[in-house]
């Protein structure tokens, strides 16, 4: 079958793989779609702490398809059915697992990780992880199922209430979800940061109140304007310490700092205790997507949530590496390869 497999550090090749082998409890699935993610990003720049992969590995973890074979102790799925997986596989053993925190399992395995994933035309998955996508779902749109995923996590921890104001720092996939999924949950008000013009455009369409240029505009003022004044929930979707910075200082009392984007594993903010302390700040921070699939396949099956106007591209597994090399394309938006392209 044809794949990327990832040898290293900037080392991606195209090439002819081995079938998976099918285990008694796996789904063979003929891959459809496969979103390109931050996560993918740096563990190609071999950036440590991304997560743990032993090359030579096939990358992807945020695909679906369709179902072409399935092993022996298989009943739940068949032939031809429309599915998309959750990667992460606890083993429901270890103290995590028993104590309700699977998400921090000592023996995770992870499709696209530390086993072979999606960036390929079959994966091999057990059926553990394999989740039915609603007949109203895009194989494109199931692929967004394990972003969402993680997003709702990071949502449950916001506290959000029915009439709260939410500002969203950064206008990429995971601040666009963010901004609908607040909006989802009762925000009256929310606010988009984000320097690029188009993307403040799509946030516009995706119902921000108001979207402001955090470089060329006041955004305090432009708060103000909006009627924005008491900012319940900050959440940042960028990662960068000077984005974070900005996010406890625009906090309003009370308000939950949601430190959503991921920094590199040794990077520092500079904070002042005496302004969380002032205003009873709750930095909080949300790691994968423990037990929220489901209800992102249903929110996207519902049509509640849209998932496509921050895909950019869908392209061939030739242009894998090319992307995952260029911030300037990454910077267009979502990409997702189709194997069959
Ligand atoms: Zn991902
Ligand atoms: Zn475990």
């Amino acid at each position: 079958m044809k794949s990327a497999v990832f040898y290293g550090k900037h080392e991606l090749r195209v090439e002819e793989h081995e079938m998976p082998k099918v285990g008694p409890k796996d789904v063979l699935i003929r891959v459809k779609a496969c979103g390109i993610c931050g996560t993918d990003v740096h563990i190609y720049e071999g950036d440590k702490g991304a997560a743990e992969v032993n090359p030579p590995t096939i990358l992807g973890h945020e695909f679906s398809g369709v179902v072409a074979e399935v092993g022996e102790e298989v009943t739940a799925y068949k032939a031809g059915d429309r599915v998309c997986i959750d990667p992460n596989c606890y083993c429901g053993a270890c103290e995590p697992c028993r104590n309700g925190v699977a998400h921090y399992c000592e023996h995770m395995i992870g499709y696209g990780t530390t086993v072979n994933g999606g960036f390929a035309e079959y994966c091999a998955v057990n059926e553990r992880q394999v989740y039915r996508l609603g007949e109203n779902t895009s194989f494109e749109q199931g692929a967004m199922t394990e972003p969402v995923a993680c997003c709702l996590h990071g949502m449950d921890l916001c506290n959000i209430h029915p009439g709260h104001q939410v500002v969203v720092i950064g206008g990429g996939m995971i601040g666009l979800l963010m901004l609908q999924l607040s909006k989802l949950a009762g925000a009256a008000k929310v606010a988009l940061l984000e320097p690029v013009e188009n993307k403040r455009e799509v946030g516009k369409q995706l119902g921000a109140d108001v979207c402001i240029d955090p470089i060329h505009e006041d955004v305090k003022a432009r708060l103000a304007e909006a009627g924005i004044t008491w900012v319940n929930t900050v959440i940042e979707c960028v990662g960068r310490p000077s984005t974070i910075e900005q996010a406890i200082e625009i906090a309003g009392n009370k308000a939950v700092v949601m430190m959503f984007g991921l920094t590199k594993p040794d990077e520092t903010i500079s904070v002042k205790p005496f302004q969380i302390f002032q205003k009873e700040l709750e930095l909080k921070a949300s790691y994968i997507n423990p037990y929220t699939q489901k209800r992102a396949l249903d929110l996207i099956d519902s049509g509640r949530l849209d998932v496509s106007s921050m895909v950019y591209e869908v392209c061939g597994l030739d242009k894998l590496a090319e992307i995952l090399g260029s911030p300037k394309l990454r910077a267009n938006g979502k990409y997702i390869i189709s194997p069959e392209k």
